[in-house]
């Protein structure tokens, strides 16, 4: 089958018709089930994530979470189950169905969000601006090169990309490390190219790959990039965690997006988010509210 802007694709720009870049998005297996959010995890049958609409929040806790992490509504917060460890996200607008995609932010990531600044008030700063107001840095552009991946990451990505092409399938690799500057250019730019402002890509943890044919070309055969999906979905790295896709390998607005998530950045639970913020707001405190990125030095600030 060719791919061309069909229902069932959504009209994806990513994957076998277009670019591939970042998102928040629909959602596959199972979430860490550990945790007192539980009723705030995964999704609807309709793709719509269970969102803390019933969760009540002290007023303690919701400034906490504005002033650490931006949330002016936690009833908009979930546990995302794109990752089989779950991960709280944070969505601006409520999303109500499949692929009506709307802007999900990774709490505790970094960001372009300023100190004190809300996801909403961020969010219309970035799409207000140019472009080029966040134009690259010294080792901030886009990279696509495997040695700017978090050390840790890179090893087992390298392993993966190599079975894969011994598997038979013809890849080339489209982004490593992104930064948070470089995530908000294309927010900037508009035209759906992401839905958010954080990404594992600004952790280098994340790899867009694109399936080409065996010449060297992009495939537009949607079969090569489900085929592709399944086998990396199921792919065992050793190491106790496992490669995770954008929605499911069949569905998804984001084709060639392959991340390796840690549980040593972002948060499995409300509780988990509201208690980094009570720390990291103390008097004296040397705890970021923000996880720091594990990267190779040449990229940190
Ligand atoms: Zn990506």
């Amino acid at each position: 089958m060719l791919l061309g802007c069909t229902l069932m694709f959504a009209c994806s720009h990513a994957g076998p018709a277009g670019s591939a870049e970042d998102s928040g998005a629909v959602a596959a297996s199972i979430a860490r089930g550990d945790t007192t959010d539980a009723e705030f995890e995964g999704t609807d049958d309709r793709g719509v994530p269970h969102y803390a609409l019933t969760r009540a929040f002290s007023a303690e806790d919701s400034a906490l979470l504005l002033h650490a992490y931006g949330i002016e509504n936690p009833h908009h917060l979930y546990v995302s189950d794109s990752t089989e460890e779950g991960i709280l996200k944070y969505d601006t607008e409520v999303k109500r169905c499949r692929t009506c995609y709307v802007n999900s932010y990774r709490i505790g990531y970094v960001s372009v969000r300023l100190p004190g600044e809300s996801w909403e008030q961020a969010e219309r700063r970035v799409r207000a601006s140019k472009p080029s107001a966040f134009a690259p840095q010294t080792g901030d552009a886009g990279s696509t090169s495997l040695a700017d991946l978090d050390p840790e990451a890179r090893p087992i990505f390298e392993r993966m990309l190599g079975d894969a092409r011994a598997a038979g399938f013809h890849l080339t690799v489209k982004t490593t490390y992104r930064s948070p500057r470089r995530e908000a250019a294309l927010m900037a730019r508009g035209g759906g190219h992401t839905h958010t402002l954080t990404s594992n890509h600004s952790y280098g943890r994340a790899v867009d790959v694109e399936v080409d044919t065996p010449k060297g070309k992009r495939s537009r055969r949607v079969s090569d990039w489900i085929a592709f999906r399944r086998w990396v979905a199921k792919y065992e790295t050793g190491t106790g965690i496992s490669f995770k896709l954008l929605g499911t390998p069949e569905r998804t607005w984001d084709w060639g997006h392959v991340e390796l998530p840690t549980d040593q950045v972002g948060f499995g639970t409300i509780d988990a988010a509201v208690g980094r913020a009570r720390a990291c707001l103390a008097a004296g405190s040397t705890t970021p509210c923000d996880f720091r990125p594990n990267l190779p030095a040449r990229l940190l600030p």
